[in-house]
């Protein structure tokens, strides 16, 4: 049988680095840290070793869609599939950042939200049946719906949404932006908000998809962190990156033929309200 291999993206520090070292200690196979920089990766890797930990680098630039590939390719050389994905790559503007907001959305939502979906849609044939899909959220992303109009709002927890009316609002928002209209679009005032919609609905659309394909098995959940003390939120949050990871983790770990989580938004290892 095929070594099993659990992939984690942008996973040389933070909640990433968190999952690796839990996936390491608990997952029965390879697990591939990933970084877009090989100098941090390679010396995250080299942490955990010291750790008596041992997972396995490889390059992973999200927003660079050939390193996507490289990475698809290695795996299917090696492994001949995926049976853990955790989509944790992300990125934020500080409140303080001075950016245009219009710069804000389309920068957050290429890595966050488009990025993400190009990782995915690289790297899901390989998945075998039984895998699990772990994208890391928020519960921004739940703050943010709320702050939507009516309209959005529907079209954001229907169950009809597909990917392309779904990237299609995303550039709505984006366009909305640089026009400075996205307030009277309906749209919130918060780019990392909507990108993290994104990653949400995403993921919900998602499963509805491999169900419809006939996946046998494969479980893709959404799921925040918690506030976690990372670069990101400049260490004001409250969870070490081991706590931080444990929500992803326990999504990555679902048992065979779990019936919940499945297809759902997922916030301290428990369903939340999408
Ligand atoms: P960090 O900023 O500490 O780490 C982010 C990681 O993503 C880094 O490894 C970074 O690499 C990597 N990354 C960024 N862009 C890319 C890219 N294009 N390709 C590949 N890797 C990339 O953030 P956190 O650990 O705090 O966040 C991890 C995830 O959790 C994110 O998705 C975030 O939105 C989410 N989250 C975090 C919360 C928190 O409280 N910390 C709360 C809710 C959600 P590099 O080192 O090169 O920058």
């Amino acid at each position: 049988m095929a070594t099993k291999v659990a992939v984690v993206t942008g996973s040389n520090k933070g909640v990433g680095f968190g999952i690796v070292r839990a996936l390491c200690k608990n997952f029965k196979g390879d697990v591939i840290l990933t970084a877009r920089n090989p100098e941090l990766g390679q010396a995250a890797v080299q942490e955990l070793g010291k750790e008596g930990l041992h997972p396995k680098f490889h390059q992973l630039d999200i927003t660079d869609h050939a390193s996507i590939i490289a990475l698809r390719d290695f795996l299917q050389n090696t492994y001949q599939g995926i049976d853990v994905l955790v989509n944790n790559a992300g990125i934020a503007y500080k409140a303080a950042s001075t950016a245009p907001f219009s710069e804000q959305a389309e920068v957050s939502l290429k890595t966050n939200y488009f990025a993400t979906l190009d990782a995915c849609e690289v790297l899901f044939p390989l998945l075998r049946p039984h895998a699990r899909v772990s994208n890391v959220s928020s519960m921004v992303s739940q703050f943010a719906l709320a702050k939507c109009s009516d309209a959005w709002k529907a079209r954001f927890v229907s169950t009809d949404i597909t990917m392309d009316e779904l990237s299609d609002i995303m550039n709505k928002f984006i366009q909305a932006t640089k026009n400075g209209t996205h307030k009277e679009e309906g749209f919130p005032e918060t780019a990392y908000g909507v990108s993290k919609i994104g990653v949400t609905v995403m993921s919900l659309i998602q499963q509805r998809e491999m169900d419809k394909k006939g996946a046998d098995d494969i479980v893709i959940n959404a799921c925040c962190p918690g506030y976690v003390d990372t670069d990101m939120t400049s260490h004001k949050g409250k969870l070490t990156i081991d706590e931080g990871a444990e929500t992803p983790v326990f999504l990555a770990m679902l048992p065979p033929g779990v019936k919940e989580p499945r297809g759902q938004f997922v916030r301290e290892k428990a369903v939340a309200d999408w």
